[in-house]
């Protein structure tokens, strides 16, 4: 089994495209869904359209998701974000606004080991960026009995991994830049012993200096969490932000990937 596993999105036609053309290249059978399909980008009907027609395996929303379908206020957003949300929720549709209020709080189980969350497993809005982050999450025991063996998490926009120590602590994992696989992809072990964290990057607004759009693959037979990167047409992209009015920042921060 192979998950496509897309997070971020943020109303990012051109990036969700490029990485969708993209995995269909690498194979899956499967997509997984980790929240914030809206906010930022210029193209959130065209995104909640896409991406649902995917059919998930699993899906949460985000907390984007959440505020532009109504079900918490803008208010506590910083300005662009509230700038692009209060938009987003003007432009969207009846159906669309639906589909977006019917998405499941995570985490969600995908199958036995194995969940997505948008934040953290804890708290959708919490940001995992660090190994001291990391322990709460690993050590957070979602339901009874066992913490998740893998987790799959979004929300902070940068690509990271960390696994429970093997005697105590966190290990901040790191794909192995000589690591290619056929695919050309940076990968990790999963060691099903350890439980593990995982967050694959944004699709539609990536935020660790690199500007191409991130998505993973979760391979279960072979063991392995795939990081890819891909070009997109951040140009078109940044026209259709500017054309709806929102802030120029969301636009120049797709170049940077910052
Ligand atoms: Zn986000």
């Amino acid at each position: 089994m192979r998950y496509l596993v897309l997070s971020d999105i943020h109303g990012n036609l051109q990036a969700l495209e490029a990485v969708l053309a993209d995995a269909r290249g690498v194979g899956f059978d499967a997509t997984l869904v980790l929240g914030d399909l809206v906010g930022y980008g210029g193209d959130p009907e065209a995104v909640i359209d896409v991406t649902l027609d995917l059919r998930a395996a699993a899906i949460v929303r985000g907390n984007h998701d959440r505020v532009a379908a109504g079900l918490s206020p803008s208010a506590d957003f910083h300005d662009q974000a509230r700038a692009a949300i209060d938009w987003t929720r003007q432009t969207l549709s009846a159906t669309a606004l639906d589909a977006l209020a019917a998405l499941p709080e995570g985490p969600v189980d995908v199958t036995a080991g194995l969940m997505i969350c948008h934040g953290a497993p804890f708290d959708e809005d919490h940001y995992i960026f660090d190994a001291r982050d990391a322990w709460r999450a690993l050590t957070f025991d979602v339901r009874d009995g066992e913490p998740p063996m893998l987790c799959l998490f979004g929300h902070t926009h940068v690509p990271a991994a960390f696994a429970a120590g093997r005697r105590h602590g966190v290990e901040v994992l790191l794909p192995d830049p000589d690591s290619d696989d056929e695919d050309r992809a940076q990968y990790l072990r999963w060691d099903r012993t350890r439980a593990t964290l995982v967050n694959f990057g944004a699709v539609g607004q990536p935020r660790d200096g690199d500007p191409r759009a991130a998505y993973g693959i979760v391979d279960l037979a072979r063991g392995r969490l795939i990081f890819r990167r891909v070009e997109y047409d951040i140009k078109t992209a940044q026209d259709r932000i500017l054309a709806a009015g929102l802030p120029e920042r969301l636009a120049l921060r797709l170049d940077r990937g910052a």
